[in-house]
């Protein structure tokens, strides 16, 4: 369970923002809570309440329905916690990791890489052409970087996210 919250405070600083934490834990264990006892309970601005709650529906993470309050004759948002949604959240967010990895991977494999003594720059076979292998910061001559300690750092990294995954999706 604590695994649980420390993974949602994780997805919703990550995906919206660090304040919307408390909003998520209010929310937690309770049902349809209006927008303005949200915001009374937070002593957060009902502005800023509505819309840290609105970037939370972009991701799902909680959900709302609408009721017209029969006193006052307007309409009152009521907002509920999508728990389910931390684990498919989780898993995306690893998936759009490792595509990021991969891809980095395979450019570092893929290009020499050029680098200034000074470590001003770092650019690829190409750019570093076009700049007669000199640093554009300071004018020095650019050398060819070995990059294999990068390579097994992204190869590493690769395999314990994919490992990861594999044991969330056994769960
Ligand atoms: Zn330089």
């Amino acid at each position: 369970m604590k695994e649980k919250d420390q993974l949602l405070k994780k997805i919703v600083k990550e995906l919206v923002s660090e304040e919307a934490i408390p909003i998520i834990e209010y929310l937690k264990g309770k049902s349809k809570i209006s927008e303005f006892v949200i915001s009374e309970e937070l002593e957060l601005e009902i502005h800023k309440t509505r819309f840290l709650l609105y970037k939370l529906l972009d991701h799902n993470i909680v959900s709302f329905i609408r009721k017209k309050d029969k006193i006052k004759g307007w309409y009152i948002c009521y907002w509920d916690l999508n728990e389910e949604i931390i684990n498919h959240l989780d898993q995306k967010m690893n998936d759009d990791k490792l595509d990021k990895l991969k891809e980095r991977l395979k450019r570092e494999e893929d290009n020499q890489f050029y680098m200034c003594k000074n470590a001003c720059t770092r650019m690829d076979f190409d750019r570093a052409m076009e700049f007669n292998y000199k640093c554009p910061e300071c004018g020095e001559l650019m050398h060819i970087q070995d990059n294999s300690r990068t390579i097994e750092f992204l190869k590493d990294r690769i395999n314990e996210l994919e490992k990861d995954n594999t044991k969330k999706k056994l769960k």
